[in-house]
C-alpha cells in the first residue's frame, strides 16, 4: 500500500518524493510506503486549508453535519477492512480494532455531526444605575487546525479530534502517527467518498520532527490539538506558546488502581488485569500500578497473576488473542529496558518478563514483536518503574494501609491521566476521587466513556480538555457583543 497526502482535495505525492517503510509489526514485514513530507508539504496544505476555510465556515451547520455523517456511514460501511488495516498497522488484536477502535471512529464522527445542531448561545441581560443593554457571546471557528495524533488508537484518536474540528466550521491540517498512518489514508480517500469539500481536511503523513514540527510552527495555524507523549507535548508548547496559539495536549499517563479491601473481589481483579493490558498496555488510560489494601493483598497478587498467566499472546489476526504485538521493536526495546530496571530496583518478576517462545507464535508471527504480560512486585513505590511512563505489557502491584497512603501513592508521580478505585464505600468512593489529582475518576469501573463528559490529564499528562461542550469550546473563539438599549 503506497500512502498518499491528502491536499486540496486530492491524494498527491510529498514534494521530496520519498517515502518510507510502514512496518507490520506482528510479522515484521513492510506493509506500506509512507510519504516522507517536510515543510513544503504542510505549506501547501495550510494553504488549501486556509482557502476552504471561508467557505466551509459559513456553510451552515445543517450541511457540515450531513457531510461528516455520510462520512460516518462510510467509515461504518468499511468497518471490517480499517479494523483489519489498524490491526496490520499497529500489531493489536483484530477483534479489538473492529469492537473498540472503528467503532469509536464512527462515534466520534456522529457526536459531534449533531452535537452542533444542538448547541444554544449566551446572552446576559445588562442593567446600571444609567445604562441598559444585552450581550451575545457568539462562538465561530478559529481557521486552520493543526491535528496531530499517536499510533495506538490510530482512527480513533485521530477522529477525536478531526470531527469536532471540522464540525465547527474549522478546515484542518492533520498529521497521525508514522507508525500507524494507513487508517488516515483510507479516510482521506472516504472524505473525498463523502464528498467533503477539497481543502477541508487536509492530512500529511510523515515523521513528527519534520512534518509534525511544520504545522506547529506554522503562522497560519492558530490551533493545535495534540496527542501523543509528555515530552513532545512539551517541546510543541515552547513553539506553540510564544506564538499564542490555542492549545490541548492530552499526553502520558501513570495511572493508579486503587482496590479497597471491601471491593467486589472478582470485578476489582478482572477489571484491572483488563486495565493492565489492554491493547497491550499501549492505551494512555491504562492502569500500570495497582494499588490493593493490606488485608486482601496477598490473594489478589495471588489471582491476579494467575489471570495473566492464562492470557494469550499472538497473532493479532486470530480470534482468541488477548495481546497482539508491540508497536515496534524500539518500543519492546523501551518496555523491556523497564523489566530490567525494576529487578535492579528490587522488584520480584511474578509473571511474564520474556518474549513468548517463537514456536508458540506460529510461522506468519515468529519475526513479530511479541512480550509477555509482566507483573512485577515488591518495589519501592518511588521507583523509576513505578514513575515513569512505561506504555506497555507491564503493571506493578503495591500494598496500601489506609485511604490516606492509597491518595497519597497515587497522587505522588507527575502525571495525571485516570484513576481507577475499587469500593463499595459510597463516602470513601467521594472522599478519594476528591483527593486524586487526575482528570477522569472511574468508580467501580474503567474505561467507561461517555463523549460528553470532559477529557484530559491534570500535571504533566497534558493542558486543556477534550470531548462534549470542551471541545465545542476548544475549537471556537468566543466573541461578545454589546448591544445598549435605548427606550425609544
Ligand atoms: P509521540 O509524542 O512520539 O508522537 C505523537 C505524535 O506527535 C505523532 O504523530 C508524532 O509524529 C508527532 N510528533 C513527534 N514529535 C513531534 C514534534 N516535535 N512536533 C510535532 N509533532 C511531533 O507519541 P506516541 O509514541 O505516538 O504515542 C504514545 C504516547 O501518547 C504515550 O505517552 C501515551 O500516553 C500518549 N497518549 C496520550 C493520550 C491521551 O489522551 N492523553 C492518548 C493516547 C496516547
Amino acid at each position: 500500500m503506497k500512502l498518499a497526502n491528502y491536499i486540496g482535495g486530492s491524494l498527491v505525492d510529498p514534494a521530496g518524493g520519498s517515502y518510507f517503510d510502514d512496518i507490520d509489526p506482528a510479522t515484521g514485514k513492510v506493509c506500506a510506503q509512507v510519504p516522507d513530507s517536510d515543510q513544503r508539504d504542510v505549506a501547501h496544505a495550510v494553504e488549501a486549508a486556509g482557502a476552504a476555510f471561508p467557505g466551509w465556515s459559513r456553510t451552515p451547520a445543517a450541511e457540515r453535519s450531513q457531510l461528516l455523517l455520510r462520512l460516518a456511514g462510510l467509515i461504518e460501511q468499511h468497518l471490517d477492512e480499517l479494523a483489519t488495516l489498524e490491526s496490520i498497522d499497529t500489531g493489536k488484536p483484530l477483534a479489538v480494532a473492529r469492537s473498540v477502535d472503528i467503532p469509536r471512529a464512527v462515534d466520534n464522527f456522529r457526536f459531534f455531526a449533531t452535537a452542533i445542531l444542538h448547541t444554544s448561545g449566551v446572552t446576559h441581560q445588562t442593567e446600571t444605575s444609567n445604562a441598559r443593554a444585552i450581550n451575545i457571546t457568539l462562538r465561530g471557528p478559529r481557521g486552520v487546525a493543526g491535528l496531530i495524533s499517536p499510533w495506538n488508537l490510530p482512527l480513533y484518536l485521530f477522529s477525536w479530534k478531526v470531527a469536532p474540528a471540522l464540525a465547527t466550521g474549522n478546515t484542518a491540517v492533520g498529521k497521525p502517527s508514522e507508525l500507524a498512518p494507513m487508517t488516515a489514508h483510507r479516510l482521506a480517500e472516504l472524505s473525498i467518498e463523502a464528498g467533503l469539500p477539497p481543502g477541508v481536511l487536509n492530512i500529511v503523513h510523515g515523521r513528527g520532527a519534520k512534518a509534525g514540527a511544520a504545522i506547529v510552527s506554522h503562522p497560519d495555524v492558530p490551533t493545535i490539538s495534540f496527542t501523543g507523549g509528555t515530552e513532545t507535548g512539551a517541546q510543541i508548547a515552547r513553539t506553540a506558546g510564544p506564538m499564542f496559539k490555542r492549545l490541548a495536549l492530552e499526553c502520558g499517563g501513570k495511572n493508579p488502581t486503587i482496590v479497597f479491601a471491601d471491593a467486589d473481589f472478582d470485578e476489582a481483579l478482572a477489571t484491572s488485569v483488563r486495565a493492565a493490558f489492554s491493547n497491550q498496555g499501549e492505551i494512555c488510560l491504562c492502569g500500570s500500578r495497582v494499588l490493593v489494601e493490606r488485608p486482601i493483598y496477598d490473594r489478589f497478587v495471588e489471582t491476579f497473576v494467575e489471570r495473566t498467566r492464562a492470557l494469550t499472546v499472538g497473532d493479532p489476526m486470530q480470534d482468541g488473542t488477548d495481546l497482539g504485538a508491540l508497536i515496534s521493536a524500539e518500543h519492546r526495546a523501551k518496555v523491556e529496558s523497564y523489566i530490567e530496571l525494576a529487578r535492579a530496583e528490587g522488584g520480584t518478576i511474578a509473571c511474564g518478563g520474556r518474549r513468548p517462545a517463537p514456536d508458540t507464535l506460529g510461522d506468519r508471527c515468529r519475526d513479530g514483536v511479541f512480550l509477555e504480560p509482566t507483573v512485577v512486585t515488591g518495589l519501592d513505590a518511588r521507583c523509576r518503574t513505578n514513575m515513569e511512563e512505561i506504555f506497555g505489557p507491564l503493571v506493578t502491584i503495591m500494598p496500601f494501609d489506609d485511604t490516606r497512603e492509597a491518595v497519597e501513592l497515587a497522587n505522588i508521580t507527575r502525571y495525571g491521566l485516570s484513576a481507577s478505585v475499587w469500593t463499595n464505600d459510597l463516602d470513601r468512593a467521594h472522599h478519594v476521587a476528591g483527593r486524586l489529582q487526575c482528570g477522569t475518576v472511574w468508580v467501580n469501573c474503567w474505561l467507561l466513556r461517555d463523549l460528553r463528559v470532559p477529557f484530559g490529564g491534570m500535571k504533566s499528562s497534558g493542558l486543556g480538555r477534550e470531548g462534549g461542550d470542551e471541545a465545542l469550546r476548544f475549537f471556537t473563539e468566543p466573541k461578545n457583543v454589546c448591544i445598549r438599549m435605548k427606550d425609544p
